[in-house]
């Protein structure tokens, strides 16, 4: 690779960068020097840190080298070989253009470059402390790149102040090379932390570097996307069971380049919406590729945060593909003992347990590319459940292809009638059954206040009502689906549970809710016997449904144990 000049950027184009501090903790130092490695094409980067990075942070490579004579001005500030004038900043490819870095690490701490060009036959070597620079001297090292930054922020106490514990910036200097990792899967990375080796990661491909960002827990517990429109989207996504109370196993890419994206975790929220429970977000490794013109890069100083020129797009593009992949995949809650695959097996990055809701696996799904969805419903993966009875008048005890299945009655139903409403609303109106005794229905303020937002809504999920009184309805029709049910406490039930989470409603909107209390407050609860032929008709509906997996809350409808696993309980395999 050869190296382009390093000159200094002219002030037009030194005014357009977004200005800012760039050096904020031991990891940006990590970052700022790994996309260095990486901008001079190294096949190789190895990371080294000791006392947290407040020490000692060094980072060698083998990538283009700086020629001897440039050493000096690559101190300067706005000094780059990346871009030459502000018409290049709509279009860099390179992790750097700023040519802060090196100027900025070299102000708070003492930086030693050492570095050689392939066509150089020894290497040049400058120090610069506090800003100022020595004299550059011969060394002898092989060809590549190694900056060592000694006692970072020596001279600004209270940078210092402002660090966490040296345990938390460890963790965040190991994110910070997990990503850029992740951005560049064809290179080798090592990591050592005080002479420990903590990652160790081959070349391979950006699949295979996600799982393993993802981690061992996650083996045999992730769906491929690779989505090719305008919006290319690529990556692993966590199955629903393996959904996580924070938001750190979601890794983002955009056009490369690691990046913090409200808009996009939002958009995966929305994708996963009624397959993971509320208050718990999905994993997920995912690249999201957009033309280069579509793109902002140079609106934050540390280049963690893009703009996208239109962000709804990449948003609806994002929720369709990742629920296309979803919905092509059998997300069985399976019950057994976590086997850990190839993935696991190699030295792996320090990765957290999963939570409770992550502690089962699934060996059905795993890792396979699913293909893209076809037709409506999941007929294709929803497997055959022959009935064996009703447990505790709770479950549907059942068995598939010689495992266990038990299915959550409630849970089950939930799915079919929230489905069926939806789908009834949008072909025209659920059906409405007319009430021989319409019912009178007193209202307090809150509730009157919440029929006037439903407004029409009412009627298109099956409910009729006329004013009636000074404080009430009279309910003359409810969904036909509920007919059984006592419609005055069906009606206030549902009012009662949008009033109470008025102000927790998860992005969905009033008539989201209102099917959604319907579809609760209508099906059959735990404690209803059903017979053979209810439970076989509610399966059938399930496999018809788009999401059988899991109810509208999140919660698994079935669970399965594999024959192998009963084999485990008893004794017959080990
Ligand atoms: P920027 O990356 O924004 O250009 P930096 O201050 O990070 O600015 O680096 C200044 C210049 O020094 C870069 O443009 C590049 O030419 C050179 N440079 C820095 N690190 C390396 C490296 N590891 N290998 C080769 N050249 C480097
Ligand atoms: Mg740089």
């Amino acid at each position: 690779m050869t190296h382009p000049r390093i000159e200094i950027l002219p002030p037009a184009a030194a005014e357009r960068i977004a200005a800012g501090e760039v050096v904020e903790r031991p990891a940006s130092v990590v970052k700022e020097l790994m996309e260095n490695s990486l901008d001079a094409g190294a096949r190789r980067i190895s990371v080294e840190i000791e006392g947290a990075g407040s020490r000692l942070i060094r980072v060698s490579d083998d990538g283009s080298g700086i020629p001897r004579d440039e050493l000096a001005v690559a101190f300067a500030r706005f000094a780059t070989s990346k871009i030459r004038s502000a018409e290049d900043l709509r279009r860099v490819q390179t992790y750097g253009f700023r040519g802060e870095a090196l100027p900025s690490i070299a102000a708070v701490a003492r930086v030693t470059v050492v570095t050689r060009p392939a066509s150089a036959d020894t290497a040049a070597s400058l120090t610069v402390a506090g800003g100022v620079g020595q004299a550059v001297v011969a060394a002898g090292a092989a060809e590549g790149t190694t900056v060592t930054v000694e006692d970072l922020f020596y001279n600004t106490p209270a940078r210092q102040r402002f660090l966490k514990s040296p345990a938390r910036e460890a963790a965040v200097v190991v994110e910070t090379v997990q990503a850029l990792a992740l951005a560049a899967p064809s290179v080798a990375v090592r990591l050592q932390d005080g002479g420990r080796e903590v990652l160790w990661i081959p070349p391979e491909s950006f699949g295979e570097r996600a799982r393993r960002t993802l981690g061992p827990p996650f083996a045999g517990r992730t769906l491929d996307i690779d989505a090719r429109g305008p919006t290319s989207i690529t990556g692993a996504l966590g199955m629903p069971q393996m959904a996580q109370a924070r938001r750190n196993h979601q890794w983002w890419l955009v056009n490369g380049r690691p990046v913090r994206s409200p808009m996009l975790a939002r958009a995966l929220d929305q994708a996963y919406h009624t397959l993971i429970p509320d208050g718990r977000v999905p994993a997920a490794v995912l690249h999201v590729r957009v033309p280069q013109e579509a793109l902002d890069v140079n609106i934050h100083p540390r280049k963690t945060e893009v703009r996208f020129a239109d962000e709804r797009a990449v948003f609806n593009d994002l929720v369709r593909e990742v629920r296309k992949v979803l919905h092509a995949a059998a997300l069985v809650h399976t019950v057994a003992e976590p086997r850990y695959g190839p993935v696991a097996e190699r030295r792996n990055a320090v990765a957290e347990p999963p939570g409770p809701y992550g502690a089962r696996t699934d060996q059905h799904a795993g890792g396979a590319t699913v293909p893209l969805w076809a037709s409506p419903g999941s007929a294709s993966t929803w497997p055959t459940i022959h009935v064996l009875g009703q447990l505790a008048l709770t479950y549907i005890v059942g068995e598939s292809g010689g495992d266990l299945v038990l299915i959550d009655q409630h849970a089950a139903h939930e799915r079919v009638l929230y489905e069926h409403l939806l789908a009834r609303r949008r072909a025209g109106g659920v059906q409405a059954q007319g009430l021989v005794t319409p019912a009178v229905v007193e209202l307090s303020t809150a509730e009157e206040q919440l029929l006037s937002e439903l407004g029409p809504a009412l009627e298109r999920l099956g409910f009729e009502v006329q004013p009636f009184g000074r404080a009430g309805v009279r309910l003359t029709a409810i969904p036909a689906m509920a007919v059984g049910r006592d419609a005055a406490a069906l009606f206030r039930a549902c009012l009662a549970d949008l009033a109470a989470d008025r102000f927790d409603h998860a992005g969905r909107d009033l008539e989201e809710r209102l099917a959604i209390a319907t579809a609760c407050h209508t099906a059959v609860r735990a404690g209803d016997r059903l017979d053979a032929a209810k439970m076989a008709g509610l399966l059938d509906e399930l496999a018809r449904a788009h999401d059988p997996y899991s109810c509208f809350h999140g919660r698994p409808t079935m669970v399965r144990v594999p024959s192998r696993e009963l084999e485990r309980w008893f004794y017959r395999r080990v």
